[in-house]
């Protein structure tokens, strides 16, 4: 079953609709792999020590639909749809992963799901095993942007998933300009000397220009999470994803696959 059809099929389950996803491959010998402290991502395990004989790492990206994303351009707590939705969709990536692994299992080939959310040690804030971000990132389903978050060609507000797997599938990233000038293209509205909208948004002290204060940043996820004790684990705020110009799309003109 396709991508955009499951997401349908569950869409007439659960309360969260989507834009349509993104998918990109990166090779598991990708060199980048070998540089993830490099790439802000110290502790994060390469993919063949997770699956030994791991060719391909498949990366997704699930939009959020606008209204999603704009209930949550508000001030303070999360918006009670924002929490939903990332609730959801963490139960939607889990279910995503399990799905292809039986597919592609199918076919004879072992596939390892990593968890969707909580990869990372809660004390030192680092990745322990596997960044769906920094997958992203290696793939080049996008880059990051000011926010540390990934700004896809459907913008960054949504969720990223990732699966480890032996099934072979030609790789995006190396066909995908990973250039410096591209990432820095992304993010048009820190060219003009006033404050970037997703520093404006981020009213917690913890992103500024210099650099994302992790432990802040968690520390308001974690206000959210207590106020919305009744769901599932909810530490997100999302709050410097919403209502800013890569909220939904790429804010420039860059096209993501070129660099240019
Ligand atoms: S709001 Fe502007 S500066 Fe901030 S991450 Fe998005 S594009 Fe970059
Ligand atoms: S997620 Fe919230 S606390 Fe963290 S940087 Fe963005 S706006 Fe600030």
């Amino acid at each position: 079953m396709k991508l955009r059809t499951m997401l349908k099929k569950r869409s007439s389950i659960q309360k969260t609709e989507y834009r349509g996803p993104l998918v990109a491959f990166a090779g598991a010998d990708d060199p980048t792999f070998n540089k993830l402290c490099d790439i802000g991502a110290k502790g994060h395990c390469h993919p063949k020590s997770l699956l030994k004989n791991a060719r391909t790492i498949i990366s997704y990206f699930i939009p959020f639909t606008e209204s999603v994303v704009e209930s949550n351009n508000i001030d303070g707590l999360s918006s009670l749809e924002w929490v939903i939705a990332y609730v959801e969709t963490n139960k939607l990536i889990l279910d995503l992963g399990h799905h292809l692994k039986t597919i592609i299992g199918k076919g004879g080939f072992e596939t390892y799901v990593p968890k969707p959310t909580s990869n990372f040690d809660k004390k030192t804030l680092v990745e322990s095993q596997w960044s769906h971000k920094h997958v992203a990132y290696i793939a080049w389903l996008g880059t990051f942007g000011m926010h540390s978050m990934i700004i896809t060609e459907r913008g960054c507000a949504g969720r990223l998933g990732s699966v480890i797997t032996e099934l072979y599938v030609e790789n995006t990233s190396a066909s995908y300009s990973q250039s410096e000038t591209a990432a820095k293209k992304l993010c048009p509205c820190n060219d003009d000397g006033n404050i970037p909208p997703c520093i404006e948004r981020c009213t917690f002290g913890a992103l500024t220009e210099d650099s994302l204060d992790k432990f802040l940043c968690y520390k308001q996820c974690l206000k959210n999470a207590e106020h919305f004790r009744d769901f599932p684990l909810a530490d997100i705020c999302g709050k410097c994803a919403s209502g800013v110009p890569c909220s939904l799309k790429i804010p420039g003109k860059i096209n993501i696959k070129t660099g240019k």
